[in-house]
Protein backbone atom coordinates (compact mmCIF):
# COMPACT_ATOMS: atom_id res chain seq x y z
CA UNK A 1 0.00 0.00 0.00
CA UNK A 2 2.99 2.51 -0.28
CA UNK A 3 1.81 4.32 -3.20
CA UNK A 4 -0.91 5.74 -0.73
CA UNK A 5 0.07 8.87 1.36
CA UNK A 6 0.43 7.25 4.89
CA UNK A 7 -2.85 8.82 6.10
CA UNK A 8 -4.82 7.61 3.37
CA UNK A 9 -3.23 4.18 4.10
CA UNK A 10 -4.24 4.37 7.30
CA UNK A 11 -7.73 5.32 6.79
CA UNK A 12 -8.38 2.36 4.39
CA UNK A 13 -6.65 0.00 6.75
CA UNK A 14 -9.25 0.99 9.29
CA UNK A 15 -11.58 0.82 6.58
CA UNK A 16 -10.88 -2.68 5.93
CA UNK A 17 -11.40 -3.68 9.49
CA UNK A 18 -15.37 -3.86 9.34
CA UNK A 19 -17.18 -6.64 8.67
CA UNK A 20 -17.89 -6.99 5.06
CA UNK A 21 -15.67 -4.19 3.60
CA UNK A 22 -13.23 -5.72 1.33
CA UNK A 23 -9.93 -4.02 0.28
CA UNK A 24 -11.33 -2.43 -2.69
CA UNK A 25 -14.23 -1.03 -0.80
CA UNK A 26 -12.57 0.38 1.29
CA UNK A 27 -10.26 2.32 -0.90
CA UNK A 28 -13.41 3.74 -2.48
CA UNK A 29 -15.02 5.35 0.70
CA UNK A 30 -12.12 6.57 1.57
CA UNK A 31 -11.61 8.24 -1.71
CA UNK A 32 -15.31 9.00 -1.22
CA UNK A 33 -14.74 10.86 1.82
CA UNK A 34 -11.57 12.03 1.18
CA UNK A 35 -13.53 14.14 -1.65
CA UNK A 36 -16.42 14.42 -0.64
CA UNK A 37 -16.86 18.03 1.63
CA UNK A 38 -14.67 18.03 4.75
CA UNK A 39 -18.56 17.82 7.08
CA UNK A 40 -19.24 14.29 5.49
CA UNK A 41 -16.12 13.08 7.34
CA UNK A 42 -16.45 14.68 9.92
CA UNK A 43 -20.28 14.12 10.71
CA UNK A 44 -19.41 10.73 10.06
CA UNK A 45 -16.28 10.50 12.53
CA UNK A 46 -18.57 12.43 15.06
CA UNK A 47 -21.88 10.20 15.23
CA UNK A 48 -19.40 6.88 15.49
CA UNK A 49 -17.64 8.65 18.46
CA UNK A 50 -20.75 9.90 19.92
CA UNK A 51 -22.55 6.31 19.23
CA UNK A 52 -19.87 4.28 20.84
CA UNK A 53 -19.57 7.11 23.88
CA UNK A 54 -23.60 7.03 24.78
CA UNK A 55 -24.82 3.38 23.84
CA UNK A 56 -24.84 0.89 26.22
CA UNK A 57 -26.69 -2.36 27.30
CA UNK A 58 -29.96 -1.92 28.65
CA UNK A 59 -29.73 -3.27 32.15
CA UNK A 60 -32.86 -5.30 32.02
CA UNK A 61 -32.74 -6.97 28.76
CA UNK A 62 -29.04 -6.49 27.50
CA UNK A 63 -30.43 -4.81 24.50
CA UNK A 64 -28.47 -1.60 22.84
CA UNK A 65 -29.77 1.68 24.92
CA UNK A 66 -28.77 5.01 25.46
CA UNK A 67 -30.54 4.77 28.87
CA UNK A 68 -30.51 2.55 31.75
CA UNK A 69 -33.48 0.68 30.30
CA UNK A 70 -33.98 0.31 26.49
CA UNK A 71 -37.14 1.86 24.81
CA UNK A 72 -38.53 -1.88 24.45
CA UNK A 73 -38.38 -2.84 28.41
CA UNK A 74 -39.54 0.99 28.90
CA UNK A 75 -42.74 0.42 26.38
CA UNK A 76 -45.72 0.10 28.37
CA UNK A 77 -48.04 -1.37 25.88
CA UNK A 78 -45.53 -4.70 25.69
CA UNK A 79 -46.49 -7.92 27.38
CA UNK A 80 -44.22 -8.50 30.27
CA UNK A 81 -45.48 -11.83 30.46
CA UNK A 82 -43.63 -13.12 27.39
CA UNK A 83 -39.98 -12.97 26.57
CA UNK A 84 -38.06 -13.68 23.43
CA UNK A 85 -34.31 -14.79 24.25
CA UNK A 86 -32.23 -14.18 21.46
CA UNK A 87 -28.48 -14.09 20.95
CA UNK A 88 -27.46 -10.19 19.77
CA UNK A 89 -28.85 -6.76 19.48
CA UNK A 90 -29.62 -7.08 16.03
CA UNK A 91 -31.24 -10.13 16.08
CA UNK A 92 -33.93 -7.63 18.47
CA UNK A 93 -34.20 -5.09 15.12
CA UNK A 94 -34.49 -8.46 13.10
CA UNK A 95 -37.88 -9.24 15.09
CA UNK A 96 -39.25 -5.99 15.73
CA UNK A 97 -38.82 -5.68 12.06
CA UNK A 98 -41.40 -9.24 11.54
CA UNK A 99 -43.50 -6.88 13.74
CA UNK A 100 -45.30 -10.08 15.00
CA UNK A 101 -43.59 -10.17 18.61
CA UNK A 102 -45.45 -8.00 21.47
CA UNK A 103 -43.77 -9.10 24.22
CA UNK A 104 -39.88 -8.38 25.85
CA UNK A 105 -36.58 -9.76 25.01
CA UNK A 106 -33.55 -11.32 26.60
CA UNK A 107 -29.98 -10.81 24.81
CA UNK A 108 -27.30 -13.48 25.66
CA UNK A 109 -24.86 -11.81 23.63
CA UNK A 110 -23.77 -15.35 22.40
CA UNK A 111 -24.25 -18.88 22.49
CA UNK A 112 -22.64 -21.75 24.10
CA UNK A 113 -19.47 -22.70 21.69
CA UNK A 114 -17.09 -24.70 23.60
CA UNK A 115 -14.90 -24.62 20.51
CA UNK A 116 -14.17 -21.10 20.95
CA UNK A 117 -14.02 -21.21 24.88
CA UNK A 118 -17.85 -19.92 25.36
CA UNK A 119 -19.72 -21.75 28.25
CA UNK A 120 -23.12 -20.23 30.01
CA UNK A 121 -21.39 -18.21 32.51
CA UNK A 122 -20.23 -15.89 29.36
CA UNK A 123 -23.64 -15.45 28.60
CA UNK A 124 -26.29 -13.29 30.10
CA UNK A 125 -28.15 -16.10 31.43
CA UNK A 126 -28.26 -15.29 35.34
CA UNK A 127 -29.58 -11.99 34.48
CA UNK A 128 -32.18 -14.08 32.65
CA UNK A 129 -33.17 -15.77 35.92
CA UNK A 130 -33.26 -13.21 37.66
CA UNK A 131 -35.61 -11.46 35.35
CA UNK A 132 -38.02 -14.92 35.95
CA UNK A 133 -37.66 -14.65 39.83
CA UNK A 134 -40.98 -12.17 40.14
CA UNK A 135 -43.43 -14.98 38.41
CA UNK A 136 -44.64 -12.76 35.88
CA UNK A 137 -42.86 -14.53 33.36
CA UNK A 138 -45.24 -16.97 31.72
CA UNK A 139 -43.76 -18.26 28.34
CA UNK A 140 -40.09 -18.01 27.08
CA UNK A 141 -39.75 -17.99 23.44
CA UNK A 142 -35.64 -19.15 22.52
CA UNK A 143 -35.46 -17.93 19.33
CA UNK A 144 -31.42 -18.66 19.30
CA UNK A 145 -30.01 -18.97 16.29
CA UNK A 146 -30.74 -21.82 14.72
CA UNK A 147 -27.23 -23.79 14.61
CA UNK A 148 -25.68 -26.21 16.47
CA UNK A 149 -24.43 -23.33 18.96
CA UNK A 150 -27.66 -22.27 18.93
CA UNK A 151 -29.58 -25.08 19.68
CA UNK A 152 -27.19 -26.24 22.32
CA UNK A 153 -27.96 -22.63 23.97
CA UNK A 154 -31.67 -23.57 23.93
CA UNK A 155 -31.26 -26.75 25.32
CA UNK A 156 -29.45 -25.97 28.04
CA UNK A 157 -31.72 -23.17 28.65
CA UNK A 158 -35.25 -25.06 28.51
CA UNK A 159 -32.83 -27.30 31.21
CA UNK A 160 -32.91 -24.41 33.35
CA UNK A 161 -36.26 -22.81 33.08
CA UNK A 162 -38.96 -25.45 32.18
CA UNK A 163 -38.16 -26.52 36.04
CA UNK A 164 -39.75 -22.75 37.49
CA UNK A 165 -42.93 -23.98 35.83
CA UNK A 166 -42.43 -21.66 33.08
CA UNK A 167 -43.50 -22.38 29.63
CA UNK A 168 -40.54 -22.97 27.05
CA UNK A 169 -40.82 -22.43 23.53
CA UNK A 170 -38.15 -22.42 20.51
CA UNK A 171 -39.01 -20.91 17.68
CA UNK A 172 -39.70 -22.86 13.90
CA UNK A 173 -37.21 -24.19 12.05
CA UNK A 174 -38.36 -22.54 9.02
CA UNK A 175 -35.36 -20.37 9.08
CA UNK A 176 -32.53 -21.96 7.08
CA UNK A 177 -30.35 -23.82 8.89
CA UNK A 178 -27.10 -22.31 10.11
CA UNK A 179 -28.64 -19.07 9.11
CA UNK A 180 -28.60 -15.92 11.35
CA UNK A 181 -31.76 -14.73 12.39
CA UNK A 182 -30.92 -10.96 11.00
CA UNK A 183 -31.05 -12.55 7.38
CA UNK A 184 -34.22 -14.38 7.61
CA UNK A 185 -36.53 -12.16 5.62
CA UNK A 186 -39.45 -10.50 7.56
CA UNK A 187 -42.41 -13.03 6.80
CA UNK A 188 -40.12 -16.11 7.36
CA UNK A 189 -39.33 -15.01 10.97
CA UNK A 190 -42.34 -14.13 11.48
CA UNK A 191 -43.94 -17.42 10.61
CA UNK A 192 -41.05 -18.89 12.87
CA UNK A 193 -42.25 -17.60 15.63
CA UNK A 194 -45.98 -18.20 14.77
CA UNK A 195 -45.10 -21.92 14.63
CA UNK A 196 -43.17 -22.03 17.55
CA UNK A 197 -43.14 -25.54 19.62
CA UNK A 198 -43.02 -26.53 23.36
CA UNK A 199 -39.74 -27.86 24.34
CA UNK A 200 -40.17 -31.33 26.01
ZN1 LIG B 1 -34.18 -3.52 27.50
Amino acid sequence: MNYYAKPIANLIDQLSKLPGIGPKTAQRLAFYLLAAPPEVAADLAGAIGEARSAVRYCLVCGNFTDEDRCLICRDERRSADVICVVERPRDVVAMEKARSFKGLYHVLHGAISPMDGVGPEQLRIRELLKRLESGAVKEIILANNPNVEGDATALYLAGLIKPLGITVTRIAHGLPVGADLEYADEITLGKALEGRREMK
